[in-house]
């Protein structure tokens, strides 16, 4: 079973070609011209030598040109990899080369953060109308341009993934085009059709958005792209668009549900949200239920593929403070630090198989070896850093990262059940804690507090008060007050730099 998703985009484009595909604040592609573009796209690379197999980078904010521009590099069978352009230059430098992309696509923005093209760099188009590079409509073959066909296996890469490098040096991550077309094939559950209109404001280069687009597309439906994410514009682009599916990042609900005009739009028409890349509160996937319409669902996974857990809130109320069961094809286990599976109802690292996991990290046979266990039948399985627990039912609840778990005095403190504490307050709007290192308990917990707006607790109070609630192994060391998280691209709370800032 496997379908190819450039295709789908002829065939609807067939049916029926006025009917809109893609949407950003500029303008909108109709079914018809998506294909056209595509067909122009694929036959431009052709024409520049590219080949089945060969990459092309990406580096943008979200747009139609960008979205296109993916499709038809598809239909030539040319894997894409898409950067974050917030990355710093050395790192979009070397993702560039580690991906081997023969051509870089790029906008204003992106052409500030990499730096003017070396001798020898590879030829850049400029999808904005900037002088980025060529300008998109030169390098174009002409309209009426066809390709050669291509027909993709489920083993051809799709697309190259840096993972958002929340821990570390983002790592290439091969996308089959079998794995994308697992997401297609799931999306069959929720709804997607021509009816389809999904609002995306989470950027186009990162895995959480296209778990979402690909769908969307592959059904004949809508896809409105957000460029640049705001409470007060996306609820009015959802209400005037009458949009049926989202994908938001917990930060994203969380903004959405205080924004004071919630209440007051019309979300009447929406079908189904999603969620994943970061732990989404209990209290927070409630309040979401209760006051926004249509079913919400979380998936719990990595851009490595090592399979999914994924939580139909709406259809299990009492279940909100777990990510959910194992999907369809995945098999999810619980290792100790000896590698061996942890009896039932106890916590390990989270292991994932699926069909359409990579094969490993792109160029990097090490890193790869570090995130495989074998179980005793010799299945293969991929290393998540997670640190979880099933219960009764199956449902598995998160904890923390590995690397993020405090080891104090010989004790483990998981720094997600500080960080409730700490949320409970009534001034507090957001809580993070990190490890410190400490001459007599190896480390110690740290916290950061960002106080509801207008509240003036100070931070001495907040850390006597979280310092009675918490256990004599728990307690805070410091407690620093300030503005903003430090959060990646993705609404991702960076732990590392606040280690950094907690060190200075
Ligand atoms: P890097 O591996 O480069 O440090 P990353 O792990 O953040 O970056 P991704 O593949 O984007 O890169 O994210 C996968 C991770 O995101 C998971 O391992 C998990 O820690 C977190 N995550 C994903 N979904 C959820 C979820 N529903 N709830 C809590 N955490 C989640
Ligand atoms: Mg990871």
């Amino acid at each position: 079973d496997f379908g190819v998703i450039a295709d789908l985009v002829r065939w609807h484009a067939h049916a029926s070609p006025e009917r809109p595909a893609l949407v950003d604040p500029t303008r909108t592609l109709a079914y018809g011209d998506l294909d056209a573009l595509m067909d122009r796209v694929a036959a431009s690379l052709q024409r520049d030598s590219l080949r089945a197999g060969d990459a092309i980078a990406i580096c943008a904010a979200s747009s139609v040109n960008y979205a296109a521009l993916f499709l038809g590099a598809l239909r030539a069978g040319v894997a894409v990899a898409p950067l974050a352009p917030g990355s710093t230059p050395a790192s979009l430098a070397r993702m560039i080369e580690d991906a081997e992309a023969r051509m870089l696509f790029l906008d204003a923005a992106a052409a500030e953060a990499i730096g003017p093209p070396a001798d020898g760099a590879i030829p850049r188009v400029a999808l904005d109308g900037s002088r980025a590079g060529l300008a998109l409509e030169a390098w174009l073959a002409p309209a009426g341009s066809q390709p050669a066909a291509v027909a993709p296996q489920p083993a051809w890469p799709f697309n190259i993934i840096y993972s958002s490098g929340t821990t570390g040096e983002p790592k290439g991550i091969v996308q089959g085009h079998g794995m994308r077309w697992a997401h297609v094939r799931r999306g069959a559950k929720y709804g997607y059709g021509p009816e389809t209109v999904t609002l995306l404001s989470t950027p186009l280069y990162s895995n959480t958005t296209l778990v979402v687009f690909f769908p969307t597309i592959a059904f004949g439906g809508c896809v409105i792209l957000m460029p640049k994410f705001d409470a007060a514009g996306y609820l009015a682009l959802a209400e005037r668009h009458r949009v049926t599916h989202t994908m938001l990042v917990p930060v994203q609900y969380q903004r959405l549900m205080a924004h004071p005009d919630f209440d007051r739009h019309d979300l009447s028409s929406f079908r189904f949200k999603f969620s994943t890349s970061a732990p989404f509160g209990a209290a927070l996937k409630a309040d979401v239920l209760k006051r926004w319409p249509g079913g919400l669902i979380e998936f719990y996974g990595m851009t490595e593929g090592g399979g999914t857990c994924i939580l139909e809130a709406h259809l299990h109320p009492d279940k909100l403070h777990t990510v959910g069961q194992p999907a369809e094809g995945s098999d999810i286990r619980l290792i100790d630090e000896a590698g061996r599976e942890v009896a039932r109802g106890e916590a390990g690292e989270v292991v994932g198989h699926s069909a359409g996991m990579m094969t490993g990290y792109h160029h990097q046979p090490e890193k790869t070896r570090e995130a495989e266990w074998f179980d005793p039948t010799g299945k293969r399985f991929i290393r998540t850093g997670d640190v979880g627990r099933f219960d009764e039912e199956g449902f598995l609840t998160l904890f923390d990262r590995k690397k993020d778990m405090i080891i104090s005095g010989g004790f483990n403190i998981y720094p997600s059940d500080l960080e409730a504490v700490l949320r409970s307050h009534a001034a507090v709007a957001e809580a993070a804690v990190v490890g410190a290192p400490s001459e007599q308990w190896g480390e110690t917990p740290v916290a950061f507090v960002v106080r509801r707006a207008g509240n003036d607790t100070s931070g001495e109070a907040l850390l006597q008060w979280a310092n009675a609630q918490l256990g004599k192994t728990q307690r805070l060391a410091r407690l620093h007050l300030i503005d903003e998280l430090p959060r990646s691209a993705i609404g991702k709370v960076l732990k590392r730099e606040l280690r950094e800032f907690d060190a200075r």
